[in-house]
């Protein structure tokens, strides 16, 4: 906590310095090795300086680092063609970072009513644990009151719903209704997969009353469940999907996808972005896209995400006391804990392997889509000793971590 005295309070961190990262590899400045399952949360898709990104970021660093939406860029131009050739999507809007996506996305689903005749349909169906970011808006669409608390009146147009509850979804739907928001997996939430049998409803109750589908797949997307988009699993497409995180391997970007329908009101003038979709974003994106779309690699996620399972089942049956269940799908999954989330993050970070909290006191996992079978076992050896010391303090009480 040393020599933060000027930034806001607003995370609390370790105090660890990393000077330098490899793959699935952080090194702090003593120069110790840590296995990083955090990959940024969910945004070094593909590791740390992944030589094909670093060479796209040098190379067009050299070129042309920003023009603002003045000018056509080429790169853009052809990222949005390979996400719409990849997806249900015929229309993508830049952005750099998640909420600004979901921004987008809630904007193109109002002014697809507006333009329809239909100005009254404004309301947002959205779901209890959802997180969709920390603007004013996102903050009012996750619904969540620890992240509203002290920041005014929750910005209208938003209504919550129980999770997976057919009957308070169809209660709920009327004359102002324009879209449903959902995460196919919630991350911050708690790593709770949503039934694919839920998206497949979803998706016939939006056609049945004319709303709008929208997926929030920025922790989800661009490999992460071992499908290019956690929906596709479901076989149930959106009209509008917020993209961010993993498509920039760690450079902020941050992408809304629509159908030409759904996207028919963004028309001239009415949304706008300095930064998004800037030279240096896009090239990195396709960068991204060139590794994720290659033959084998979404195979080799599917591979790892059985890989990491095992690992984690097996620290349920080992250590039943600390850990009661395993979650998620992909390489997105999660420990729900009997202890406090953050002591189990805190002792495997002891012994250099990282992990991140979650909501409904989850341990996260989010590692590259690029680790490896070898790497994963040895942050299982990693975790085996994190988990046993953690398990000994308990008993007896005296560890830092333990509850005594
Ligand atoms: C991270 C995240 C966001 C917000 O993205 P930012 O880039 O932090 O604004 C929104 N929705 C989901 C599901 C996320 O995981």
């Amino acid at each position: 906590m040393q020599n933060q005295s000027h930034i806001f309070a607003t995370f609390s961190r370790p105090d660890l310095v990393f000077e330098r990262g490899e793959g699935v590899r952080l090194y702090d400045d003593k120069g110790e090795d840590y296995i990083d399952l955090t990959a940024g949360i969910a945004v070094n898709a593909l590791g740390h300086a992944h030589p094909h990104l670093v060479e796209a970021l040098k190379t067009q660093a050299e070129k042309i680092w920003h023009l603002s939406n003045l000018f056509r860029i080429p790169d853009q131009e052809r990222l949005a063609d390979r996400l719409c050739e990849a997806t249900f999507a015929d229309r993508v809007f830049f952005t750099n970072s998640g909420a600004e996506a979901i921004e987008c996305a809630i904007k193109t689903a109002r002014r697809y009513h507006w333009a329809k005749g239909s100005p009254e349909r404004i309301n947002i169906l959205t779901f209890e644990g959802a997180f969709h970011g920390r603007t004013l808006a996102t903050i009012a669409a996750g619904g969540q009151e620890k992240y509203l608390e002290g920041f005014g009146p929750k910005a209208p147009g938003f209504i919550q719903l129980p999770f997976d509850d057919d009957k308070a979804l169809a209660g709920a739907i009327d004359g102002e209704t324009a879209a449903i928001l959902i995460e196919p997996i919630q991350g911050e939430g708690g790593v709770r997969p949503v039934p694919a049998a839920f998206l497949r409803r979803l998706r016939e109750i939006c056609d049945e009353n004319g709303l709008l589908l929208i997926y929030d797949e920025i922790q989800t997307g661009v490999g992460r469940t071992g499908k290019f988009f956690a929906h596709e699993w479901s076989g149930a497409v959106p009209d509008i999907m917020a993209v961010a995180k993993g498509l920039g391997g760690g450079f902020p970007i941050g992408a809304c996808l629509a159908t030409e329908d759904a996207a028919s009101g963004m028309t001239l003038g009415v949304h706008g972005t300095t930064f998004g979709g800037n030279p240096l974003a896009m090239a990195v994106g396709n960068a991204v896209l060139d590794v994720v779309l290659e033959d084998g690699f979404l195979a080799h996620v599917r591979d790892m995400s059985k890989v990491l399972r095992q690992h984690l089942a097996e620290l349920v049956d080992n250590y039943p006391d600390l850990v009661e269940s395993v979650r998620g799908d992909g390489l997105l999954q999660g420990l729900k804990a009997k202890v406090p989330n953050t002591d189990i993050i805190a002792a495997m970070r002891e012994a250099r392997v990282l992990a991140i909290g979650a909501g409904d006191n989850v341990v996260r996992f989010a590692p590259p889509l690029t680790v490896t079978a070898g790497e994963l076992r040895e942050a299982r050896a990693r975790m085996d000793a994190a988990f046993a010391s953690l398990a000994a303090a308990r008993k007896t009480g005296t560890g830092k971590n333990g509850e005594a």
